[in-house]
């Protein structure tokens, strides 16, 4: 990363109306007096000049008009489209509103309908049949990328294969890392790699964007993947590379053949590892007990199940438990029941959690069997925290920890008022999609979101700021660390296992320290550590403000 990275000023280059149709340079009706006069802008805008905050309360007042959260999406997208600052403003100050509409769940909505609601490309889509062009094709994009967001649309949230259509999701999480992590727009690119898609629903859609095909597979599949991961690198020399929404055939793999030769993380496995162990740190500042002490059953034995349970394991490790004993901690179930070592169908990624125990078809028989302290849903089943699921789990803890993780909420296992009315306000719950605060027993409960938003762009940071060579799992346990830290006495009276949202930034910045310093220890850093590198790096981070 170059000196002013993250901020790099924006020099307008253009004049007139080229000017006001660049959304990176328009100010719109902000432009000065004086702006006005210097970029040949006179009498292209209406003489009232308007200030930012200005601004901002007037795309307020009519965001809010709105009822439907798609619509609200596409205004703000379209803003996105006329004026990226003021977008960026809005987000920024506006986080708690706005990061379920620029991002799940909104984004599962929009990604369904994105061929009925496009109005403007954005990002790089790259598809089956451009083998041996892929950088000409990134090439065309105009800004020097350090930062890509990929995707093949294979799983997106918890909604499925929804093909190229799963554009929003790069796009949306690159806006979380500019609100969130201060990371300039301009360096922020998202990627498609349209391979195709079984969703037949979709291929038989008039306005679907997507090639009309099946998915490739097998070595043309990888073979187009390995020339983007190259020609990324060509075209931009170190640019870290984050894998989004792939299905969990392909993304384990995929992170094990390039974690060691990029800079590159998996933020289904490794983002929600992170936040989903910081928020069993938070639940064990209220509870006083161990995390060697818990035992954790998943609901799921995917990306995020195994890639948490992973990082779990490291954390028990690091307070003395052999790997053994820690992964006896663990337990998964999957599509077919509690995932046991006589089970024929166990694939690689779950194999270290497939223990000596007979088979179990039932989540709730998994819980009266093995007595967890802790429950994590991440099968993208809605429901599946059924009133006698919490039940059980509070009849056996004093305080159980039940994160239901799914997203988007329509696939929530279960919402913020049956974890608290099915356990008596005991439950320590965490939510991967957003829930109001809400009553119960007369006390004022506000769940906050399990979800790796608050680890990936402050990891991203770190990444870029040091140059890492490659994002390692321990980078990911500082990180979880760094959350916890921030969780305020406060914070946790009211049930929230997170900080606040609005605290994002500062947020970032504390895990991109963590980060950057991890990388620097483990000498995998581009560059020598700064002296104050909180400073170092809040001083880079991009402000939208003109
Ligand atoms: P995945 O496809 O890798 O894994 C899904 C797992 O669920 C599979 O192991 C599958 O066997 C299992 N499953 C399916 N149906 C089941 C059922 N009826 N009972 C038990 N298990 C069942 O997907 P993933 O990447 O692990 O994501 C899963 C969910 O977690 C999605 O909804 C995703 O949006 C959510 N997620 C949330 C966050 C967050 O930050 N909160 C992060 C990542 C993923």
């Amino acid at each position: 990363m170059t000196g002013q990275v993250v901020r790099k000023a924006v020099e307008p280059s253009a004049r007139g109306l080229a000017l006001l149709q660049d959304p990176t340079l328009n100010k719109g009706t902000a432009f000065t007096e004086k702006e006005r006069d210097a970029l040949g802008l006179r009498g292209l805008l209406p003489p009232h000049v308007l200030s930012q905050d200005e601004q901002v309360t007037r795309v307020l007042t009519n965001l809010r008009r709105l009822s439907d959260p798609l619509e609200k999406f596409i205004a703000l997208n379209s803003l996105h489209d006329r004026n990226e600052a003021l977008f960026f403003r809005v987000l920024c100050d506006n986080i708690d509103e706005m990061q379920p509409l620029v991002y799940t769940p909104t984004v599962g909505l929009a990604c369904q309908k994105f061929g009925h609601i496009f109005q403007r490309p954005r990002g790089i889509f790259i598809g089956a049949n451009d083998r041996g062009r892929v950088a000409e094709i990134l090439r065309n994009w105009p800004y020097p990328a350090e930062l890509i967001v990929v995707t093949d649309g294979e799983r997106i949230l918890g909604l499925g294969d929804l093909g190229a259509n799963g554009m929003g999701i790069p796009v949306g999480k690159l806006s979380l890392y500019a609100a969130c992590a201060g990371i300039h727009p301009k360096l922020c690119l998202p990627v498609t790699i349209d391979v195709g898609t079984n969703n037949e629903t979709l291929l038989s859609d008039a306005y679907y964007v997507g090639l009309r095909q099946h998915r490739i597979t097998g070595a043309p599949y990888d073979e187009l993947i390995e020339e983007f991961i190259t020609a990324a690198h060509e075209v931009f020399p170190g640019v870290l590379i984050q894998f989004e929404d792939f299905a969990n055939h392909n993304a384990f793999r995929l992170l094990a053949r390039y974690r060691n030769r990029i800079c590159t993380f998996n933020d289904d496995i490794q983002g929600t590892a992170a936040v989903a162990l910081a928020g069993i740190f938070s639940a064990l500042r209220i509870t006083g007990a161990k995390l060697a002490e818990q035992k954790i059953l998943f609901l799921g034995a995917g990306e995020a199940a195994t890639g948490i349970a992973d990082l779990i394991v490291s954390a028990m490790v690091a307070q003395g438990l052999s790997q053994a004993a820690a992964r006896e901690r663990c337990w998964l179930v999957d599509s077919k029941g509690l995932v046991v070592k006589s089970r024929a169908d166990i694939t690689a990624h779950k194999v270290p959690y497939a223990h000596d125990h007979p088979p179990l078809a039932d989540f709730l028989d998994a819980i009266k069997a093995l007595k967890p302290t802790a429950i994590i849903g991440v099968a993208a089943v809605g429901g599946t925290f059924t009133p006698q699921v919490l039940e059980e789990m509070a009849r056996l803890n004093e305080r159980p920890i039940v994160f239901a993780l799914s997203n988007p909420t329509s696939k929530a296992e279960c919402d913020a008022e049956q974890a608290y009315r099915h356990t008596n306000g005991r439950a320590l719950f965490a939510c991967g999609s957003p829930f109001d605060p809400l009553q119960f027993n007369g006390k004022t409960f506000v769940p906050r979101q399990g979800n790796n938003s608050y680890i990936f762009p402050g990891v991203g940071l770190g990444a870029i700021v040091s140059r890492a060579r490659h994002v390692t799992d321990d980078m990911f346990m500082a990180a979880a660390h760094a959350l916890a830290h921030l969780v305020s006495e406060a914070d946790l009276e009211q049930g929230s296992l997170f900080p606040a949202l609005p605290r994002i930034r500062e947020v970032s910045a504390h895990i991109a320290k963590a980060v950057a310093e991890t990388a620097a220890k483990s000498g995998l850093a581009g560059k020598p550590a700064a002296p104050d590198m909180l400073k170092h790096i809040q001083a880079q981070m991009y402000d939208p403000r003109y």
